[in-house]
């Protein structure tokens, strides 16, 4: 739990709660819409945008544990 959010419905970086579609946090359907309150939206922009680049250069999806 250091800086890292872990959906459970996330397999793969796809969303086993919306059909399999990739995970898009916020999306229609998505366990976090409605459900979590982020204090700073553009922040958490910020922070899944990274969290994809991350991915998308085959980094483990596990961090470091320090942001
Ligand atoms: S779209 Fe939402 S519910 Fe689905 S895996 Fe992503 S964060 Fe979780």
């Amino acid at each position: 739990m250091a800086g890292s959010w872990g959906c459970p419905h996330e397999v793969d970086d796809r969303c086993s709660k919306v059909n399999n579609l990739p995970c898009n946090p916020g999306m229609k359907g998505c366990e976090l819409a409605g459900r979590f309150r982020f204090a700073d939206e553009s922040k958490n922009e910020r922070y899944w945008e990274k969290k994809a680049r991350e991915q998308a250069a085959g980094k483990p999806k596990i961090s470091s544990g320090t942001s």
